[in-house]
């Protein structure tokens, strides 16, 4: 509710309170929130996950023909890793997880007495969305068709062997041969297979890479910049790097979907690139101040105007200027489903609202893209 009343256009200086909302989600985990200090990422996820409870609660209770109609949690998205051991080029399924924040390092700083006093590093967005989103070395996989292909080794140089040992042995030959040969990712429990009484596991260690995706891109991605540190000789500091970002961005999809997808050769949308997401910034939230102590601004997209269609009169050059300040207009417009509220007449110089507790303020786009020291949650909206 209070998220439609602040989107409702005020005609004259209001205040809306959060109070009933830190109040609510009190009741629900039994607990006190602290009103002086709180750190605007933890808060979020407290959010999401009170969210998360009660869409998993009303699901409970509404008839499974009914579902349909809960709409899904629009900051939900799915991340997927996957294994490929570098010895045997064992793949294994992908493992999914959902999320509803991307929590992102940011490049820690160099050491003080490397640097000049107005040393000020800086990477961008993507920079470090990538390095959550990345191929890992593993340097000791515990492979279970490693395991497997080192314990069937072991019997097999085995020299004399009773009946139930070659039964055995038998048994793991033709299970590798299966497991090797393939061509989709196995999921191997060495736990499920049976070895005979007095014949362990030769378990082994060996290097892998780990890969991880988003496989489901939600509505609404909230990007968190770790900005916390820990410097030798200075304890827990913040990291003030500077996290460059921009209005539009595409983000990388992969995992089972889509590499079904593209198997498949699947159409996509003529404006819809396969493996990819486009995303606008909506929101933005700011932290200034120390490691355990400062303050956040809020900056967020304003409702726009939609001006009226070209009329016929207009020269060819003008008609199309104007069309591309329509198409704009429309992508910065409320997203279906909020409640219609009538649309501001505001100044097109000022396109964002800056909050500063009860302060609010227009400022324009650049000032947004600007806030790069102090840039800590981003909310990027899915644009197609
Ligand atoms: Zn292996």
């Amino acid at each position: 509710m209070i998220v439609i009343a602040l989107n409702k256009p005020a005609r004259k200086e209001k205040t809306r309170s959060v109070e009933p909302v830190i109040l609510a989600l009190e009741t629900m985990y039994k607990k006190r929130i602290s009103r002086s200090q709180q750190d605007s990422q933890e808060f979020l996820h407290l959010i999401h996950e009170a969210l998360s409870l009660e869409d998993t609660n009303i699901k409970k209770s509404v008839s499974e023909n009914e579902q349909f109609a809960v709409p899904p949690n629009p900051f939900e998205g799915e991340l997927s890793t996957q294994i490929r051991c570098q010895r045997c080029n064992l793949l294994t399924p992908w493992k999914k997880e959902a999320f509803t924040e991307l929590s992102v390092a940011v490049p820690a700083k160099v050491p003080r007495t490397y640097v000049h006093a107005n040393f000020q590093w800086s990477c961008n967005l993507l920079e470090c969305l990538s390095s959550t989103l990345t191929t890992d070395s593993i340097p000791d996989y515990a492979c279970p068709l490693c395991t497997l292909q080192n314990t069937l080794l072991a019997l097999e140089v085995t020299p004399t062997k009773p009946a139930p040992l070659l039964l055995a042995t038998s048994r793991l030959r033709a299970m590798t041969t299966q497991f090797m040969s393939s061509p989709t990712p196995v999921n191997i429990d060495l736990d499920t297979i049976l070895l005979p009484t007095g014949v362990p596991w030769k378990h082994i260690k060996v290097p892998a890479i780990k890969k991880t995706v988003i496989s489901k891109p939600p509505r609404v991605l909230a990007i968190h910049l770790v900005r916390s540190m820990y410097e030798r000789g200075y304890g827990a500091g913040r990291n003030s790097c500077e996290v460059s970002f921009d209005e539009d961005i595409s983000v990388p999809i992969g995992g089972e979907e889509v590499e079904a997808a593209e198997r498949e050769e699947a159409v996509v949308d003529d404006e819809k690139v396969l493996g990819e997401e486009k995303y606008r910034l909506m929101s933005l939230v700011t932290h200034k101040g120390y490691h355990d102590n400062g303050h956040y601004i809020c900056y967020r997209r304003r409702k726009r105007e939609r001006r009226a269609k070209v009329g016929s009169g207009l020269a060819e050059k003008e008609q199309l200027a104007n069309l591309e300040v329509v198409k704009e207009e429309i992508d910065d417009d409320v997203p279906v489903g909020v409640e219609s509220a009538p649309i501001e007449q505001v100044d097109s110089r000022t396109r964002w609202w800056e909050i500063s507790d009860e302060v609010v303020t227009g400022v324009d786009k650049s000032e947004v893209l600007s806030k790069r020291k102090g840039a800590y949650i981003l909310f990027y909206e899915r644009t197609l």
